[in-house]
């Protein structure tokens, strides 16, 4: 018997069917964030908004990667943030805790190549975690990325991505394949270029019209950004570009009442979006016990 309180939460897993197709949300963590990373909105616009939806300030980010099942096949969407932060990185424990052996992803979709996205696809030796899987990238971000000269003259959110982006996609090889357009790369996921954010940013729409938009970092904080979607982030490429591929994805989402998933929305990362005021809010989805 032991009056040893927890130290951790267990492993953020979450399953969601559409059709024949099964979407689990996997929770890397967070990251610990600032309000000072956005643009175009004031510290006190930020912090009331933050209180409004009772989170604190400064705020994390939740970190999620989600897997899809389809067709006899398992593909991984993101690989979050590996090694570089203290409270992300969970994702392999969470993939073994649902019994999803690394051998087993046969494809890496990656919404874009910033760092939480792409770390976990190495190990802390940059030794490739998914030895069997294609990763498919953004045709945009890999020009970008894997070109150290296109880092010359850039700020140094987006310059010091470069190596990291190297060491963690290079140990890939020819496996790395990049893509462009909209096109279907998995049964029953295609992807939606969703630019500014990085050159390359894409989400992916999985299961079809009764399915879910994956939207990759559309938002990085869903009470902020909801409100105040012109605010950018310093890690955007193209500011303008990226608030204006975030108002259209929250007007079509909340038009066409949506689901979507975000790497940045609040575990298990599953939302949908109505209009608020002038702007949006993001309704979460919430967890529940059946699939
Ligand atoms: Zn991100």
């Amino acid at each position: 018997m032991s009056n040893q309180l927890p130290d951790v939460q267990q492993h953020g897993i979450f399953h969601r069917r559409f059709g024949d197709v099964v979407v689990t949300a996997i929770s890397d963590g967070h990251i610990q964030a600032a309000l000072g990373v956005f643009q175009g909105i004031t510290a006190e616009q930020g912090e009331a908004e933050l209180a409004r939806a009772f989170r604190p300030s400064p705020p994390s980010f939740a970190v999620n990667v989600f897997v899809v099942r389809a067709a006899g096949r398992t593909a991984l969407i993101d690989a979050g943030g590996g090694d570089i932060y203290p409270a992300a990185g969970r994702m392999m424990a969470a993939l073994a805790a649902c019994s999803i052996a690394p051998e087993s992803v046969d494809t890496v979709l990656l919404t874009h190549t910033h760092r939480d996205h792409v770390r976990g696809l190495v190990d802390a030796h940059n030794k490739v975690r998914f030895a069997n899987a294609r990763v498919l990238v953004h045709q945009a971000d890999l020009d970008f990325f894997l070109d150290p000269a296109k880092a010359e003259g850039m700020p140094a959110p987006i310059a010091t991505t470069f190596p990291v982006v190297e060491a963690s996609l290079r140990p890939y090889g020819d496996q790395v394949v990049g893509f462009r357009g909209e096109v279907e790369l998995f049964p029953s996921v295609s992807s939606v270029e969703l630019p500014g954010h990085t050159p390359g940013h894409c989400g992916f729409a999985v299961g079809g019209r009764d399915g879910v938009l994956i939207w990759g970092d559309v938002m990085h904080l869903p009470e902020v950004q909801a409100a105040y979607p012109d605010a950018t982030l310093v890690f955007d490429f193209d500011g303008a570009q990226a608030a204006a591929s975030r108002r259209k994805t929250l007007e079509l989402a909340a038009s066409e009442r949506l689901l979507v998933g975000g790497m940045h929305l609040h575990f298990p990362g599953l939302a949908h979006v109505v209009r608020r005021d002038a702007a949006f809010a993001v309704v979460p989805e919430p967890w529940t016990s059946a699939y």
